[in-house]
């Protein structure tokens, strides 16, 4: 038996175990292509297995509704929706008629058309996945492949190890011990289930499967990305321990849920956290988050353009679990990684073409009736509006007035919202911090996104991982255009925060609170290591940290400078994430 097999993966929900693993043969059903004498029963045989993955898809839905909210569920939606496409079962009768073959060909044919747009599509590729999975649901209900005996088969607490693991399955699997995937990325179902079940997971190992058999003992690194395969005695007792230490640190985190974020030296900055789903709202609550520092809200979209009531319930919802605190609601960021179904969105170059303001003031229509939803649900709790990808003062200046006719018909028709609701602006564009001071005299606040700012200022794609050497977020040049955004903005008196990924970077943190923001918008995991690290220093040594920061001219002299200050300081162990 080889020992230490060390893969690497992405870190998608973290947490360390060490398990007995049992591989799921993902049933990938093989579909051969044959003729058949009875055309209508293969018809038949097609309704037959649509309406029971529909039956077994609802189930799971009603399941994460259960555990979460209805808001979260619709993630399911666009399975359900495939199910009843009437342009897919169409073609699909009409392949088996005239070509009287199976159909389970006909239909694997009519997906696998759909699917080289939609697998270009970056905001579609984690997803894509999800919907291949229905198809193999639809076929393994024809009649082939095993079901889902082996989980019946499956101890409790043992790992599991899949090339995939479907959504369907995925809300049967809330008490095993890890997971390992060699598909999917922090995005996909899988992903976002296991952090719901809070199950450390590591995903997208490359040929997990190659290495691993059931029964192997199994360590899953879900904080650090990483699977060791039949540990040897020493890696399996320094696991052991690193285990010990990662729940103390845990549990000694939970205690910082009651407790500001607030300096030795009495200073307090506001910690939020960044979400994309509902259902990630409460736990946030539940550990002491100020509000919610951006809510994207681009999930809603995934199935095209929703309805003003469907936008509205999902953001009263969403208000009145942060209430009195304050959520931002972004308004849709569509194009650049974020993308709609919709050809029309396929630029060739996306993160430079057609996204966010350049689409909503060509179709007006996605714009206001976000922002109508948005506004009523103001009248709910305590709402902001953010807008994205400002890089022009135009921009902002018309955004305003379609926001101001809007509010203009809420009056006229007697519905209630919160006159004096904020309003603010991404800074992510190198333009809008050169213009901070202009635009700052516009907007009620800034929130600096540092996940697009880096990509703009250095060029350099922020999902290409060819290029992610080159991605540095403590480049100096984008930490003084950060340093002229809070000034630009106090200059105004409006509050400056920061919402990119940066925010969750520990040893960042020093640094920034030193540069003057007044919020940090974090990612829920990132949340306590925040704030503790902001309970370990003083403002004055952060203003000192950040006067160093400033004088560096290189990006790894930063790094080293920041890292040393953190490990002498507060120990590694602290810089993990939870
Ligand atoms: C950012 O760009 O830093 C940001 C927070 O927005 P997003 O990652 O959604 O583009
Ligand atoms: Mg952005």
């Amino acid at each position: 038996m080889r020992e230490n097999k060390i893969l690497r993966g992405i870190a998608a929900s973290p947490g360390i175990s060490i398990k007995r693993v049992l591989i799921i043969e993902t049933e990938e059903p093989s579909i051969s292509e044959q003729r058949v004498t009875d055309v209508e029963k293969e018809i038949v045989k097609l309704s037959k297995a649509l309406k029971q993955t529909k039956e077994e898809l609802s189930m799971v839905q009603k399941k994460v509704f259960e555990m979460s909210d209805i808001h979260s569920a619709k993630i399911f939606d666009a399975q359900l929706l495939l199910l009843e496409d009437e342009d897919m079962i169409g073609k699909t009768v009409k392949i088996i008629r005239r070509t009287r073959k199976n159909a389970e060909y006909a239909v694997k044919k009519v997906i696998g058309e759909m699917s080289p747009s939609m697998r270009k599509n970056p905001f579609f590729k984690d997803r894509w996945r999800d919907i291949e999975n229905v198809v193999s649901k639809i076929v393994r209900n024809m009649g082939n492949g095993r079901g889902r005996t082996v989980y019946a088969a499956m101890e409790k607490g043992d790992s599991v190890a899949a090339y995939d693991i479907p959504a369907f399955d995925m809300v049967f699997l809330g008490d095993v011990g890890g997971i390992i995937t060699e598909l999917g990325g922090k995005t996909s179902h899988t992903a976002i289930l296991a952090r719901a079940f809070g199950v450390p997971a590591v995903v997208g190992v490359e040929s997990a499967l190659r290495y691993l058999k059931s029964g192997d003992l199994v360590i899953i690194d879900g904080v650090r990305g990483v699977v060791v395969v039949n540990p040897g005695e020493e890696t399996l007792r320094s696991y052991e321990e690193r285990i010990r230490r990662y729940n103390d640190y845990r549990k000694g985190l939970t205690s910082l849920s009651t407790l500001s974020p607030t300096t030795i030296d009495g200073h307090t900055i506001e910690v939020s956290v960044n979400i994309e789903l509902p259902m990630e709202i409460q736990p946030a609550m539940h550990y002491g988050a100020d509000g919610i520092g951006l809510f994207r809200t681009e999930f809603l979209f995934i199935n095209g353009p929703p309805t003003e009531p469907e936008q509205f319930e999902v953001y009263k919802h969403c208000a009145e679990l942060v209430s009195p605190n304050s959520v931002i609601i972004r308004t849709v960021d569509i194009g650049g990684d974020k993308l709609l179904q919709d050809e029309r969105f396929h630029d060739t170059n996306p993160f430079l073409g057609w996204r966010a303001v350049r689409v909503y003031l060509k179709n007006k229509n996605i714009l206001r009736t976000q922002l109508r939803a948005v506004l009523r649900a103001s009248a709910f709790g305590n709402v902001r509006i953010m807008f994205p990808f400002i890089c022009a003062i135009e921009e902002v200046k018309l955004l305003k007035k379609e926001l101001e006719k809007i509010k203009r018909e809420l009056d006229r028709d007697n519905i209630k919202y919160d006159r004096k609701i904020e309003l603010g602006i991404m800074v992510e564009i190198p333009s809008a911090v050169i213009l901070a001071r202009d635009f700052a005299k516009e907007v009620d606040f800034f929130s600096i996104g540092s996940n697009d700012l880096v990509q703009y200022t250095l060029a350099c794609d922020r999902g290409n991982p060819r290029v992610a050497d080159s991605f540095r977020p403590l480049h100096p040049a984008v930490i003084r255009l950060i340093k002229t955004t809070i000034d630009s903005g106090h200059s105004e008196d409006i509050w400056v925060g920061l919402c990119g990924e940066l925010a969750s970077e520990l040893i960042a943190i020093p640094l920034l609170l030193g540069l003057g923001l007044d919020e940090l918008s974090v990612s829920p995991g990132a949340l306590l290591p925040v704030k503790s690290i902001i309970r370990q220093i003083t403002l004055e040594e952060c203003h000192e940290i950040a006067d160093e920061v400033l004088s560096i001219s290189s990006a790894t002299e930063i790094e080293k400078y920041l890292g040393s200050i953190m490990k002498n300081r507060i120990g590694e162990h602290e810089l993990l994430p939870l």
